[in-house]
């Protein structure tokens, strides 16, 4: 592996490293940790004891996170539940309506750019005689609603497809997929942890019958989530998959995170008075961050549909770089690559793949996730420092110099061969 000496200047003031990865989690908002603050020690209470006011206060918190909530997706408090982030969230609900609806069929849709925690629940309910249907994505990431309309059948209970890609951050079209299942009597639960409080997210104007979100990916605290589950038409029934005092209308038992709960909710509240402003914001910094790299380097490419896609995200290939190098050489900014970096192997992507990536050019992608505390100048840095591995980067490689020279690759015999 080559490493290079970066000639970029730090201006006066700017702090490294620069965390460019809020996909995987973003920093608590401070109003967010002010109002979770007295929830850990003067009201401490457990939001379901009746008889004192410790509890009732506590209890008061939590209905008014409910009420935060359900406002930012276009619903009633009545109808969120909640758990202990995203990934149980999907857990519930695949695996709660899966047994729930088991009589009227045992089929469920998916598609191949989720999120782990949908992947692998419908794989686990594969094992106990469930259909699963794994729909493809085309090149821009998107799945073909034809796709999806022949895959559904009589045995079909749910559809699950995300609102926004936590890699590429393409945006499926949701109102329609919603549509189509109502049309068909089929549940529509969404994996909308990336969109929630970034693009404007109404289950009723979207025909979402279920939705799982997450506080961490929205300025507010780790290990606290919410499922949005619609009361009436149609009344979506759950099994609970964990059993104890039944909290939270049955359907998830367990002593409420009051604090985090207090979090999540003021979290909902910021996304939706500042959501406007943040994406414009977002999608400018973003904008520049693009423009930038693709003026000053060639043979980059963007990932996933530009036109329906997340504000603060730019997925990018730098091809003729080999994507350990780069990480490498731009090691003071925080970003993911196109490698699902395990401890032993080093995979490439699955959404990347999925798009018809090689291996090679998954891994040498980035993801840039932009979010509310990044600034112009950080880009500005982050854009420079890029720019100048890469440049560095191909000098070393003869890939890169024999395409210069006009030599097209795809028509070279290898030795190897
Ligand atoms: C982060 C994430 C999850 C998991 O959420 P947790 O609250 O961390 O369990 C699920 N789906 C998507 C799309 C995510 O980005």
């Amino acid at each position: 592996m080559s490493t290079v000496a970066s000639s970029v200047e730090v201006p006066a003031g700017l702090h490294l490293p620069i965390y460019m990865d809020n996909h995987a989690t973003t920093a608590v908002d401070p109003r967010v940790l002010e109002a979770m603050m007295p929830y850990f020690t003067v009201k401490f209470g457990n939001a379901a004891s009746r008889n004192h006011s410790f509890g009732w206060e506590a209890e008061q918190a939590v209905e008014a996170a409910r009420e935060q909530i359900a406002r930012l997706i276009g619903t009633t408090a009545k109808e969120i539940i909640f758990t202990s982030g995203a990934t149980e969230s999907n857990n519930l609900a695949i695996k709660g309506i899966a047994e729930m609806y088991r009589e009227r069929g045992n089929h469920i849709i998916t598609q191949v750019t989720e999120h782990k925690a949908v992947l692998d629940t419908c794989k686990r309910l594969e094992k106990h005689g469930y259909r699963v249907t794994y729909l493809p994505v085309k090149a821009d990431g998107l799945i073909d609603l034809e796709d999806l309309k022949r895959a559904m059948d009589d045995k079909t209970i749910l559809v699950t497809i995300m609102a926004a890609n936590n890699e590429i951050g393409v945006l499926q079209p949701i109102a329609e997929i919603g549509k189509l299942c109502h049309e068909k009597n089929v549940l529509f639960h969404t994996d909308a942890v990336q969109a929630v409080g970034k693009v404007p997210i109404d289950v009723i104007a979207d025909n979402i019958d279920v939705l799982s979100l997450s506080g961490h990916k929205i300025y507010g605290p780790k290990g606290v989530g919410a499922l949005y589950v619609r009361r009436r038409n149609p009344r979506v029934q759950i099994a609970a998959q964990i059993d104890g005092g039944g909290h939270e209308r049955g359907m998830r038992s367990g002593t409420l995170n009051v604090p985090g709960i207090v979090g999540l909710g003021k979290a909902c509240e910021i996304a939706q008075q500042e959501m406007k402003a943040e994406a414009a914001h977002l999608t400018a910094l973003r904008d520049r961050l693009k423009n930038k790299l693709e003026s000053e380097l060639d043979y980059v490419h963007v990932n996933g549909s530009m036109e329906h896609h997340l504000p603060g995200n730019l997925n990018m290939s730098f091809v003729y770089v080999e994507g350990e190098s780069l990480l490498m050489g731009i090691n003071d900014i925080a970003v993911s690559s196109g490698s699902a970096c395990t401890s032993a192997t080093l995979e490439p992507s699955y959404v990347l793949k999925a798009l018809g990536l090689g291996d090679d050019v998954a891994h040498s992608s980035i993801r840039f996730g932009l979010g509310r505390f990044n600034t112009q100048v950080e880009v500005d840095y982050v854009a420079a420092k890029v720019i100048d591995v890469v440049k560095h980067l191909r000098q070393l490689s003869p890939l890169y110099e024999m395409v210069q020279d006009g030599i097209d690759l795809t028509k070279i015999q290898w030795a190897a061969h």
